[in-house]
């Protein structure tokens, strides 16, 4: 078994080749998030530095809670807002808002779309010099 040094304190520990936390800073962590999770669920509105404060958990680690997926700002909540990582808009978590993860899995398929239109325009300019020249003839 591989040895790693823990994210968290430093200290050595086996590594099971999935957290790099030690096994005492991942119950910690994993009691930091029930704490910010029940905490939220009886205080919907509180904001992340009341949070923190009351839980004992450092702000960064509510908000990497939140961008993991693992919490969820539930209601409206002005206090505690994350950015989409693409356009910048308040979002509740994760890392993109719905329409900018929408646009991510759909990847690049409107190109077909924007080929189809391009061709109709090439022949309106054929068109268009045919006009011009008709006009030259006329002065
Ligand atoms: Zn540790
Ligand atoms: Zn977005």
């Amino acid at each position: 078994m591989k040895v790693r040094n823990c994210k968290e304190c430093g200290k050595l520990f086996q590594y099971d080749g999935i957290s790099k936390l030690c096994y005492r800073c991942r119950k910690k962590d994993d009691e930091d998030f029930r704490k910010v999770k029940e905490y939220l669920y009886e205080n919907p509105k509180e904001t992340i530095t009341v949070v923190s404060e009351e839980t004992q958990v450092p702000e960064d680690k509510i908000l990497r809670y939140l961008r993991e997926g693992k919490l969820e700002i539930v209601g409206e909540n002005p206090g505690i807002l994350l950015d989409c990582e693409s356009c910048g808009k308040s979002i509740r978590t994760g890392r993109y808002c719905e329409q900018c993860a929408r646009a991510l899995e759909r990847g690049f398929k409107g190109d077909g779309e924007r080929e189809k239109e391009r061709k109709p325009q090439e022949r309106s300019t054929r068109e268009r010099m045919h006009i011009a020249q008709m006009k030259n003839k006329r002065k």
